[in-house]
């Protein structure tokens, strides 16, 4: 039957009103022609075969690059997690702090012309210095020494406790004062020549 007659004859075999032979005949056809059976399905109301699939096909498209976006999210948020743990970290280990007195041992003394101050560390750290130099003058404007200035700094971990610093000088015509300034976050320590000199609380 040509697919004319077939689709005149559908709605008739929608309601049952077509004959046996007729309806043979219609349901042959309909499996051999893909057209008048997308027509029939139209017909009843139902979509096409094909149109079901692509839709599931395309929700589980959908579903899976909203996964892959979740997961990207979810690995953004630990990256940045990590550098702020790691920020906060080297924050704790590398920040500069002042050093209390009571911290370290101030060794000083004189032996001869060489005058020396030693500063021991107790604790896991490295003590740094900030600090200047200045020439101490007599009343004319002549240098006869030299006073210098320094500020303690804790900034670098160390794995190895009790690192030292050392200071020495030798006192000659031109160099009568040796004056060694620190400054701890409690006091300031003078000592000049070897000797205790001041212990200012500050
Ligand atoms: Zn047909």
């Amino acid at each position: 039957m040509k697919c004319e007659i077939i689709k005149d004859l559908l709605p008739l075999y929608m309601d049952k009103l077509t004959s046996q032979e007729s309806n043979r005949e219609i349901e042959v056809h309909l499996q051999r022609c893909r057209s008048c059976r997308e027509y029939y399905q139209e017909m009843k109301g139902e979509l096409p075969d094909i149109l079901p699939r692509a839709q599931v096909d395309e929700t589980a498209l959908i579903r899976k690059v909203s996964r892959k976006g979740k997961r990207m999210k979810r690995l953004a948020i630990l990256v940045i997690l990590v550098l702020c743990v790691l920020l906060a970290g080297s924050v704790v280990v590398f920040r500069p702090s002042k050093v209390d007195s009571s911290e370290v041992e101030l060794l000083y003394g004189r032996v001869g012309n060489t005058v020396y101050a030693q500063m021991n560390e107790s604790k896991n750290r490295t003590i740094q210095f900030t600090g200047s130099v200045d020439s101490i003058k007599d009343d004319k404007g002549n240098s006869i020494g030299q006073e210098m200035y320094l500020k303690t700094l804790t900034s670098v971990y160390s794995p190895q406790k009790g690192g030292e610093s050392r200071w020495e000088d030798t006192i000659t015509e031109d160099n009568q004062i040796v004056r060694w300034i620190f400054e701890f976050e409690d006091k300031i320590v003078t000592i000049e020549n070897g000797e205790l000199i001041s212990e200012e609380e500050k």
